[in-house]
């Protein structure tokens, strides 16, 4: 009988689990509280070390049609005049180190690439997990549906991909609060017509200044900017990516900052607001036949780009892990999948966190050494290490 895989979300971690797996050979179900698939209006960085796994799929030559290739992917800029402290080159240099270009997109266009490349008999929406108990020879699954009905389902094993806020997780570890990173994020999405040329260039420019930072980058063919300014979050404590902000408290958390980076609030007309929290590493991903993926394993602060490129690479990894296993090899290829994934996610995730402090710093001998540093070379010493993730694997060209 083949193996019965249900997965917990269908967010972009959950979908790329299921075509990796299908990929592999195995159908996985997936099941999804939402009645529909959306995704906010925000921009994300598809970086190398998720284009190379997405090539495997077929799924990359897909990305120039809707994405942003970048010729810079962090041009890292000082708060009060702008000045460059420091670039990345990604464009042709990108394909030459790590096998793969860099791309900026609109969540919603990534997330309808997954979504249409994997069949309708697969993804079932209105699915709302509210318990999961594994039986020793099979997990059994309750979801809640909108009409007030019950499901039931068996299965095999069950990925948890639902998120910061994941029931999966919790039956499995212990329960932890996510913690509260003091920041909260603007996020705006402005378009073209209306955003200063500068912040049209394929880069992404980050602007670093006392508490505080500023991101920006074209997506969507150019069509938008993507704007995120992180800020101290005084009270804010929602955590909703679709919670309204003032654009004008956000332009009184720049003042004193280079006019481009007014020039660019003004010219948003709205603005999100979202209080940042991520959580410390779990000891445990796996447990028996269930275990995690993406941000329900390693919810992480945004600050490196790679919360999607890590829950893609770990759906690569645990179809890999899973082709041609038996029922009764399910706990052990989900224990090999965690020792491959977790060491890698854990320190991207704690990376994120370090970043947290040092774009931040004040004005002063610490900042004055950062920028120094910033100047003196690479500053993401960790680049082939993470960029280049698994780049064996990767089929010349692909
Ligand atoms: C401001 C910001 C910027 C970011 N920028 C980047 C970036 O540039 N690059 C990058 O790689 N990452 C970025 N990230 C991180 C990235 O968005 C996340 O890591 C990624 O979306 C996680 O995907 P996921 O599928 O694990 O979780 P989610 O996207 O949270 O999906 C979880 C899904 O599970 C569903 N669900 C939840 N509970 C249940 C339940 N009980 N039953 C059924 N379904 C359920 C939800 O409805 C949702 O669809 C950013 C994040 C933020 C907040």
């Amino acid at each position: 009988m083949a193996l019965r895989v249900a997965i917990v979300g269908g967010g972009l971690g959950g979908l790329a689990a299921a075509l990796f797996l299908r990929a592999a050979g195995v159908e996985a179900q997936v099941y999804e509280q939402a009645t529909e698939l959306r995704e906010v209006g925000a921009g994300i960085v598809v970086s190398p070390n998720m284009v190379r796994p997405l090539a495997r799929l077929g799924l990359a030559s897909a990305l120039p049609s809707f994405a942003v290739r970048l010729e810079e992917a962090w041009e890292f800029r000082r708060w009060q005049d702008g000045r460059v402290l420091f670039s990345q080159k990604m464009g042709d240099e990108c394909e030459r180190l790590y096998g793969a270009p860099c791309y900026v997109a609109h969540r919603c266009d990534l997330l309808a690439l997954f979504q249409g490349a994997l069949p309708t008999s697969q993804l079932h929406l209105d699915h709302r997990c509210t318990s999961v108990r594994d039986e020793g020879q099979s997990v059994q699954l309750v979801f809640a549906r909108r009409d007030g009905s019950e499901v039931r389902v068996e299965a095999d094993l069950v990925i948890g991909a639902d998120g910061i806020h994941s029931v999966i997780r919790d039956a499995i570890a212990p329960k932890v609060d996510a913690r509260f990173s003091g920041l909260c994020a603007f996020r705006c999405l402005v378009p073209a017509e209306r955003a200063p040329a500068m912040a049209l260039r394929p880069v992404q420019s980050v602007w670093l200044g006392p508490k505080r930072h500023f991101v920006h980058y074209p997506i969507s063919g150019g069509r938008f900017v993507n704007v995120v300014a992180i800020v101290p979050a005084g009270d804010w404590r929602t955590e909703s990516w679709t919670a309204k902000g003032e654009i004008s408290d956000m332009k009184r958390e720049f003042a004193g900052w280079d006019a481009r980076v007014h020039q660019l609030i003004d010219s948003a007309t709205d603005t999100k607001r979202w209080a940042m929290y991520d959580r410390s590493p779990l000891e445990r991903w796996s447990v028996g036949r269930i275990s995690l993926l993406g941000d329900s394993a390693h919810a992480m602060l945004p600050f490196f780009g790679q919360g999607a490129a890590q829950a893609v690479e770990d759906a690569a990894e645990l179809a890999e892990c899973l082709r041609d296993v038996g029922r009764d090899s399910v706990s052990a290829a989900l224990l090999r999948y965690e020792d491959i994934r977790r060491p890698r996610a854990t320190q991207v995730q704690l990376m994120s966190r370090g970043r947290e402090v040092r774009n931040h710093f004040p004005d002063g001998p610490e900042q004055e050494r950062r920028d120094r540093e910033l100047a003196e070379g690479d500053p993401l010493r960790q680049s082939a290490w993470l960029y280049g993730y698994g780049q064996d694997a990767t089929p010349a060209g692909a």
